[in-house]
């Protein structure tokens, strides 16, 4: 590895009191490029803004994937990183998907741990507080040819990030757009993905709800996905969540909330999730809680349902009484060594981990 590290550090200016998401960085960066067929040398080096012509492959074409992972420091210092061969094997799905290349495990992993042990002071201490990581990979040839790029980067960058009280959000079941498609590329985080997502949702804000419930594109008739992230339905004591699919991101939140409530005896059906039963379990009073689950939230409640014309009021449950939250709390206790890891999903990253790669 290659370690060019920053000789001003901005980590003094960094009040943990007062950030926002998403657009405070730490102090460096992984990039590794890829040309004639192979991946460079991995290095880490200070954040900063890379120069790239309009002509470049990714602003045209959109061949560009990402992943979205976080990290932990507990008050030792020790820092956590959760499930990351999840992230690798997903990444490594993406990118085959658009016509990328791989990326080695070691480029991945060694850039992963090499970024957290060096900006391992950035993670805030407490409740609620973590690390974003954000890897991703685009195109970065020049030319304006639709075809696949020849040169690729590599990058992670990071963000520290803190569970902010998430109000209850209203959710509108999607009787027209749609997420993803047989054959297409919704099981893949690919960026335009998301783009994709922005219009109808503002359509949905418009109406008075936050988010829009992905249904399956051919009929609208079941649920699918919540967002950006997976679903969860809890009637009665049951809870009910899709299989992923083409369509249906492999979550991991998903993935690890499913072995909890298995865990804590509830019982879990993961099969289609039709509308309309869930309709006709919120007009019999058993429809219990509804809920998305992704990384960068871990669960977000819904209050309200829009279907049709009908806005379905879900009941008013307390945090004792709710799975999604007792779950919530559950794997964010095992993510931040709070709480026994029984599946070894917690890897831990040594200090001075990025020395020892030096060379
Ligand atoms: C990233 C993502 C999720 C959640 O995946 P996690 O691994 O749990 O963060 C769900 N749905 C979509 C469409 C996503 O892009």
């Amino acid at each position: 590895m290659i370690i060019q590290k920053t000789e001003s550090s901005r980590l003094s200016s960094f009040d943990k009191n007062n950030f926002n998401f998403g657009d405070t960085f730490v102090d460096h960066m992984i990039i590794c490029e890829y040309e004639d067929g192979k991946w460079g040398d991995v290095k880490l080096m200070p954040y900063g803004p890379l120069q790239f012509s309009p002509a470049n492959m990714t602003f045209n074409y959109g061949q560009a994937c990402f992943e979205g992972m976080k990290a932990y420091r507990d008050a030792n210092n020790d820092v956590f990183l959760f499930r990351p061969e999840k992230n690798f094997e997903r990444i490594n799905k993406s990118a085959s998907r658009l016509a990328m290349p791989e990326i080695p495990y070691e480029v991945f992993m060694n850039g992963l741990k090499a970024l957290v042990d060096t900006d391992r002071l950035w993670i805030p201490q407490g409740e609620g507080y973590s690390l974003y990581l954000r890897p991703l990979i685009f195109a970065t040839s020049e030319m304006l040819k639709a075809s696949v790029s020849y040169k690729y980067m590599f990058a992670i960058i990071a963000t520290p990030a803190k569970a902010y009280y998430t109000k209850p959000v209203s959710v509108l079941i999607s009787d027209y757009y749609s997420r993803a498609a047989n054959g297409g590329v919704g099981f893949a985080k690919a960026a335009g993905n998301y783009a994709g997502a922005f219009y109808p949702t503002h359509l949905a804000n418009q109406k008075g709800y936050d988010q829009i419930i992905w249904t399956d594109d051919a009929t609208h008739s079941y649920f699918e996905e919540s967002g950006t992230m997976n679903v969860f339905v809890r009637i009665e004591d049951t809870i009910y969540t899709p299989p992923t699919s083409e369509r249906i991101l492999d979550g991991v939140t998903r993935d690890s909330f499913i072995q909890l409530a298995k865990k804590n005896g509830i019982e879990v059906v993961v099969d289609k999730i039709p509308v309309e039963t869930v309709v006709k379990a919120h007009k019999e009073g058993k429809l219990k809680e509804v809920w998305g689950v992704g990384t960068a939230v871990v669960t977000s409640r819904f209050e309200a349902i829009g279907y049709n014309d009908e806005k379905l009021m879900l009941p008013e449950i307390s945090d004792e009484d709710s799975f999604a939250i007792k779950l919530k709390h559950e794997l964010v206790g095992i993510q931040s060594n709070q709480a026994e890891d029984p599946f070894g999903w917690r890897i831990k990253v040594e200090k001075g981990f990025t020395d020892s790669l030096a060379k």
